[in-house]
């Protein structure tokens, strides 16, 4: 008899964006002349750039000749890219990386999924609350977070962000050994200064843990003072490993490709404290042996967006990202509304009216302006009494959206 891993059965089957997209449908049936706009997608709208698409065109050209054609690419990814990751994404803010420590993949959320099983099953995790609900629920799959009692995983160390701390997650009292940072933050869109990520960075030296990076948004970074990578913090490359991913920076949730760092001097000790293993090397093996590598062509999109009209390209859609940000986030504010985040990071973190739970709040605001919203308590128990706002969508609709809010308000 095959036996299941029943961990997966502690997990809620109820995905969130099945949820949301049930009830827009129930309204959708009830209304059906009325449009719904969204400001709940979690993806990006604007197509890829032009340096990108000749990158790739060219790169499928190459597929199809046998001269030039590429089967299995290296593991770690082209040197191509890592080379061009190590000489624009770190070299300009001092921080030096071998190129040997960047592992080219299909995208953040396997590696943030994938890299916790480097490490044994019963170590601590403690997590940004809200967060991205990646990072908990891989955990769980390996029986890490233990049960689910009232919202909340009974292993798990939770660091609140709210508004009442400013959105800065306070260091736990007693030890954790995994902790998983995620900065420009999704879902609340603020962010950490230098001297915030060096305590994280400190308290991980002096407790021998380790910092899981996601900076899937550094892009996004609009603020000098605010740190792109966490490398930027002294020490941290003995204790954090940092993900980043052209998802957002580029356009690339289709496309797929990210990359991941991790320094040759993170280690981990085995369990009887003699030996102390290179988790670079580990990383390495499990690559190659559960994954083989990202598209040639993806690789090449890639590493387009490092040529100067890649950059300039780029970062002109994520400028019109965030002059929605920017819109919406003035309008909101004008209704009254308490808003977080939108300056160095696309998404809007909107406190709910006089404690209105996060779905009655959505639920008001679909019934009320036919805007949907992402309830914030589906991203952790913090989460209740906010909604999250994405500046991913169509300028157009972003500014009708809010007309429609601003009616609904006053009505
Ligand atoms: C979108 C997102 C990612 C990127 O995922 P990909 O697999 O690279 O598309 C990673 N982390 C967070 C927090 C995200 O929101």
């Amino acid at each position: 008899m095959a036996l299941v891993n029943e961990h997966f059965l502690k997990l809620s089957d109820n995905y969130l964006f099945d949820d949301i997209a049930k009830r827009v449908n129930a309204f959708k049936v009830s209304h059906p002349k009325e449009r719904v706009i969204s400001l709940g997608i979690g993806d990006v709208t604007q197509p890829l750039c032009p340096a990108v698409i000749e990158a790739m065109h060219k790169a499928v050209e190459e597929m199809a000749v046998k001269a030039t054609f590429r089967g299995y690419g290296p593991e770690r990814g082209y040197d191509f890219l890592r080379e061009a990751i190590v000489k624009n994404d770190y070299l300009p803010r001092g921080i030096h990386l071998d190129p040997n420590e960047i592992f080219v993949s299909d995208g953040a959320k396997s590696d943030t999924g994938n890299i916790q099983e480097l490490l044994r099953w019963d170590n601590s995790v403690g997590v940004t609350d809200p967060i991205y609900p990646v990072y908990i629920d891989s955990n769980a799959m390996i029986g890490r977070t233990g049960v689910m009692e009232n919202g909340r995983w009974s292993n798990v160390t939770y660091f609140p962000c709210t508004a009442e701390n400013g959105f800065i997650p306070q260091l736990p009292d007693h030890r954790v050994d995994m902790i998983y940072l995620c900065y420009p933050n999704n879902p609340t869109g603020t962010v950490l200064t230098k001297d915030e990520l060096r305590k994280w960075v400190n308290y991980a030296i002096k407790n021998d843990s380790i910092i899981f990076y996601d900076a899937a948004y550094e892009a996004y970074i609009h603020d000098d003072s605010i740190p792109h990578s966490i490398y930027e913090i002294r020490g941290a490359r003995k204790v954090a490993i940092e993900f980043r991913s052209y998802s957002k920076t580029a356009g690339f949730t289709g496309v797929r490709c990210g990359y991941t760092v991790v320094p040759k001097e993170v280690t981990a000790a085995t369990l009887d404290g003699k030996t102390r293993v290179s988790l670079n090397q580990l990383w390495n093996r499990r690559q190659c042996t559960k994954f083989n590598g990202t598209s040639y062509i993806s690789q090449r999109a890639a590493e387009a967006i490092y040529t100067p009209e890649g950059q300039e390209q780029i970062h002109k859609t994520i400028e019109y990202y965030m002059g929605n940000a920017k819109f919406m986030r003035e309008v909101l504010t004008k209704l009254g509304f308490k808003v977080f985040g939108g300056v160095n990071a696309p998404y809007l973190w909107v406190k709910t009216p006089e404690g209105v739970e996060s779905w009655k709040f959505f639920e008001q605001l679909l019934y009320g302006a036919s805007v949907v919203c992402t309830p914030g308590v589906g991203f952790g128990p913090s989460g209740e009494g906010y909604v999250r706002l994405t500046s991913f969508g169509d300028s157009d609709d972003c500014h009708e959206a809010m007309q429609r809010i601003a009616k609904w308000t006053h009505a």
